[in-house]
């Protein structure tokens, strides 16, 4: 094929690709919009996961009857003229990119009216080109209605997860925006539920308390900081209440959403040592900078951001959020201790009655021997690091991981349970309470069916908040509402397929002993002993090593006896 440039039909195409990915993107760049019209009020709607539907109405400034089809056009946009508003763009959109992108990909109606206009004005764009305007009444504002998204791109289509997870990347985008913006009162309609509703009281604190619950609100301390042209602000919890994952760090840069690198660091700084393996932060930050210290048009989605000052924002947010939790750090134990949802979780392995009773710490642990991938009877001497076991076996010494090999069984059983016909399930005593952010409850309802044949028993009970009544008897001694919001934390970032393989991974990870956490003798034996049990007992459900032999001959190797 001879050199040519694209039709600009394909050339749009191309770039849409770029902007919206998935139902998630649109949401972002019409909230976006909303907040750059300086909307008080944000009401967003989504439909089968934002495939049929997509719809967000503001009372922002609105649209002029004569540019509505304009702003449609690329590189059509009203916050931007020249370069050098480029290097000091304070809106969250300057490209002019995302109307038309979304119209190139779906179905749009925009209803609008702008400040000092009698009427309103309705177009409706079909394959990114209008085929119906006219005036029609509306209050000063804008709505805008994405309908059947990628409907003729296959392979996006395709490449999407189920409506729960897009729900879930949509939650997400709105519950951030939401804590940028606590001036603004959002809604969020999923599947006609109301997953989100910010009071926009200007308290980010009212926000976290309709996202996350109001008791972690409550704990949560302010940061404030301000120096060298910084300014920084936000609410951070104690280390006592801390997530498998970072989902709920949210950090924000002249209220824009970003995620950071370095600014995560800044947060794992200021937690270092306050923080078991594994566990991260709750953190909501927002930094305010001037905005040529800071390039917000390094990234197609905008999601990242390059500052001049590094090192200096470094040191100062470490500091900020430092201080925070030093006012609070005495405060933050006694919570801890007050509080039984988040007490240290169990570590102990229940004896079974085929076992026998007493320690077997100093003997051999008896495990059928079969086949090369099983493991040999091993003594148990002791743990290391607080993270591995090392035993003698007949032929050397071998380490375990305790994190990985509990990972393995806890998978192991996971799946056996999931082929069975009644799972074996662990009735709970107390029903548990477990309240979700709007990104999670919508990674819930995508997986409630997997989750029941596995033998959790969650019933709705208010909005976002759940009773558990079972969970599968394998993981009868973890800390299951941690456990299972680290899981739907995993499935709602989407990533590689859903499979249950995948959610056993996820379950498995989140059940398991954590590096850093002591065992006991009997914990080490009963661990050791299901390990032995497996199938493939020698790598993690990541396939990562659970156990390491150094052999005879390799010990006397090491140390001279043999060449
Ligand atoms: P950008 O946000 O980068 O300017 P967009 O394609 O997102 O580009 O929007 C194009 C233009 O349409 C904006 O610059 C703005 O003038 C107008 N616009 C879009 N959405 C809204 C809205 N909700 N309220 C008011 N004006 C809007
Ligand atoms: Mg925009």
């Amino acid at each position: 094929m001879e050199l040519h440039i694209l039709p600009p039909d394909v050339a749009s195409r191309i770039a849409a690709g770029e902007v919206v990915e998935r139902p998630s993107s649109v949401v972002k760049e019409l909230v976006e919009n909303s907040l750059d019209a300086g909307a008080s009020k944000i009401d967003i709607e989504c439909r089968r996961g934002g495939i049929d539907l997509i719809c967000v109405a503001d009372n922002g400034s609105g649209i002029p009857a004569s540019q509505v089809e304009l702003a449609f056009q690329r590189y059509a946009t009203s916050k931007i003229d020249s370069i050098d508003d480029l290097v000091n763009v304070r809106s969250l959109g300057f490209r002019g990119e995302a109307l038309p992108s979304i119209a190139a990909v779906a179905d749009v109606e925009v209803s609008t009216r702008a400040a000092g206009e009698e009427l309103g004005n309705y177009v409706y764009l079909h394959g990114g080109t209008v085929a119906q305007s006219e005036g029609r009444p509306r209050a000063i504002g804008t709505t805008i209605a994405v309908r059947r998204l990628f409907r003729h791109f296959p392979a996006r289509l395709k490449f999407l997860k189920s409506e729960g997870t897009e729900n879930g990347h949509s939650a997400l985008v709105v519950s951030q925006y939401a804590l940028a913006f606590p001036l603004v009162s959002f809604s969020l309609l999923l599947e006609d539920r109301l997953a989100l509703r910010s009071p926009g009281s200007g308290d980010a604190r009212d926000v976290v308390a309709q996202l996350y619950g109001s008791e972690l609100a409550r704990a949560m301390v302010p940061v404030e900081l301000s120096a060298d042209s910084l300014v920084i602000t936000g609410l951070v919890a104690p280390a006592s209440l801390s997530r498998a994952g970072r989902g709920h760090q949210s950090t924000f840069v002249n209220h824009r959403w970003v995620r950071s690198p370095l600014l995560q660091r800044a947060i794992d700084d200021a937690y270092r040592g306050l923080l078991p393996e594994g566990r991260h932060a709750i953190a909501v930050l927002d930094i305010q900078l001037p905005a040529d210290r800071v390039d917000v048009n390094v990234h197609p989605s905008k999601a990242q951001v390059k500052f001049a000052d590094e090192q200096l924002l470094f040191r100062h947010v470490r500091d900020a959020v430092s201080a925070a939790l030093g006012k609070t750090r005495i405060a933050s134990e006694a919570q801890h201790l007050a509080t039984p949802g988040t007490a240290a979780r169990q570590t102990a392995w229940s004896v079974s009655e085929q076992e026998p009773l007493g320690s077997s710490f100093g003997t051999f642990s008896m495990a059928p021997s079969a086949g090369s991938t099983s493991l040999p009877p091993l003594r148990i001497l002791g743990q290391i690091l607080t993270t591995y076991i090392v035993a003698e076996g007949p032929d050397g010494m071998y380490v375990i991981d305790q994190h990985a090999a509990h990972e393995r069984v806890v998978y192991d059983r996971l799946l056996k349970q999931h082929g069975a016909h009644s799972p074996e399930i662990q009735g709970l005593l107390e029903p548990l309470t477990i309240e979700l952010s709007p990104a999670e409850d919508a990674a819930l309802s995508g997986l409630m069916d997997e989750l029941a044949t596995l033998g959790f028993a969650l019933e709705p009970f208010g909005a976002r908040t759940h009773l558990l009544r079972s969970i599968p008897a394998s993981l009868a001694d973890s800390d299951v509402a941690a456990t299972l919001r680290g899981i739907l934390q995993d499935m709602s970032q989407g990533g590689q397929g859903e499979s249950f393989e995948r959610l056993a991974e996820s379950i498995a990870c989140h059940a398991s002993v954590r590096a850093g956490q002591q065992l006991t003798p009997e914990e080490m034996r009963q661990l050791v002993r299901q390990l032995e049990e497996c199938a493939q007992p020698r790598t993690c459900p990541h396939g990562r090593p659970t156990i390491v032999h150094f052999s005879v001959p390799q010990l006397e190797k090491l140390f001279g006896r043999r060449t």
